[in-house]
């Protein structure tokens, strides 16, 4: 003997579609098989309020019912629930979102637990002797403390913390769209689960306030731009006891007018005269860790390189130190004195009587052959 609908919902003969929604939702969830595991009578309840509910929410098959009651839905192209399978197909895009299931993303995370606070960013900017030395900067961040005030409790001193009336403590709440329900976090107590009678004024609830702090960062030597260090635990402090997040140092070195970084190897370039080169000398070559002498044999061309073994970059790995190269650039005087005048007319004259077989001649005889 098939119970009535109505009595099955338990709404009267008058109630509307919201009513009808609202009692079939409730007692859904109620004998929901996944609340009530291996409970065949809470199984009977849930696959007969799915039915009623399947006929009452459509006004012609209720038209039907209401005049003939159950006959008159069998002629209705109305096959009634065949088994389980039919309801939990039917249904299981509406309990999707409430128990979390089969959506594949897991479970719902417990949104009470401790949680670990945020990793933060800073980008520094710093010179490139900072960078190849390694040095100590001094930074202001702000970011998310613990308020000294509650503790993090978000509590103020006579307030009480208890279950969040509108989740029961579960921090999410189902919300209607339609016919459907969406979980989401609970707007009363922000998925905390609990709430606080009377808010702490430091930090309005939240258990933790944005600070400004000074943090020390040691650059390695031998950092460059695109380096990120790591600071563990100088991140946003967690939430409910949790774990500090950490602080990523992104850093930029700025570029330098004498030296040019490849790799490990710094590179720059030095200005001498037609004189020094012909001659030989010895110059000063700043490094970046102070100056330097090179010694320049006679006859060095513009152009040429020199090095200077490990006066480069430290290595961050700790492998030999990269090494300086030293390009020499004979500059051409362009104010003389008379007196250089007279020495370099003089010099011409000697190069001139010298060009037998000289670099001009040994070209025109290779043109000749042609
Ligand atoms: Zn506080
Ligand atoms: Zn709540």
């Amino acid at each position: 003997m098939k119970r009535d609908y109505y009595e099955i919902l338990g709404v009267s003969r008058q109630a509307t579609v919201q009513e009808i929604k609202k009692a079939y939702r409730r007692l859904a969830l109620k004998y929901h098989p996944d609340r009530n595991p291996g409970n065949k009578e809470a199984e009977e309840l849930f696959k007969e309020a799915a039915e009623a509910y399947e006929v009452l929410r459509d006004p012609e098959k209720r038209r039907l019912y209401d005049l003939h009651g159950h006959q008159g839905l069998s002629g209705a192209g109305f096959q009634g629930f065949s088994g389980a399978d039919d309801i939990f197909s039917t249904f299981s895009d509406l309990f999707e979102d409430f128990f979390g299931f089969s959506t594949g993303q897991g479970r719902k995370r417990s949104s009470m637990g401790p949680e670990r606070g945020s990793d933060l960013r800073y980008d520094i900017t710093i010179e490139f002797l900072e960078a190849a030395k390694g040095s100590e900067k001094e930074i202001e961040i702000e970011r998310l403390e613990t308020c000294t005030q509650c503790g993090g409790t978000g509590a103020s001193k006579n307030s009480q913390v208890i279950t969040c009336p509108s989740c029961r403590g579960s921090g999410h709440v189902v919300r209607s769209e339609g016919f459907f329900q969406i979980s989401t976090a609970c707007p009363e107590c922000r998925g905390r689960g609990t709430i606080v009678t009377e808010p702490c004024p430091g930090c309005r609830g939240e258990g933790r306030r944005p600070e400004k702090q000074k943090i020390k960062v040691r650059i390695p030597a031998g950092v460059d731009t695109g380096a990120r260090l790591r600071l563990r635990n100088e991140g946003e402090a967690g939430k409910r006891g949790g774990p500090r997040g950490d602080l990523y140092i992104v850093i930029h070195v700025e570029s330098h007018e004498f030296f040019k970084r490849r790799g490990n190897d710094i590179f720059c370039e030095i200005p001498v005269s037609m004189a020094q080169v012909c001659l030989g000398d010895t110059i000063e070559v700043p490094t970046i860790e102070g100056s330097e002498k090179l010694k320049i044999p006679a006859g060095t061309q513009s152009g040429e390189i020199f090095r200077l073994k490990g006066k480069g970059l430290p290595d961050l790995r700790g492998f030999s130190p990269g090494d300086q190269l030293i390009k020499i650039k004979v500059v051409t005087p362009t104010r003389l004195t008379e007196r250089q005048k007279e020495l370099l007319e003089e010099f011409m004259e000697i190069e001139k009587g010298k060009k037998e077989g000289g670099f001009f001649k040994k070209l025109f005889q290779k043109v000749e052959f042609h």
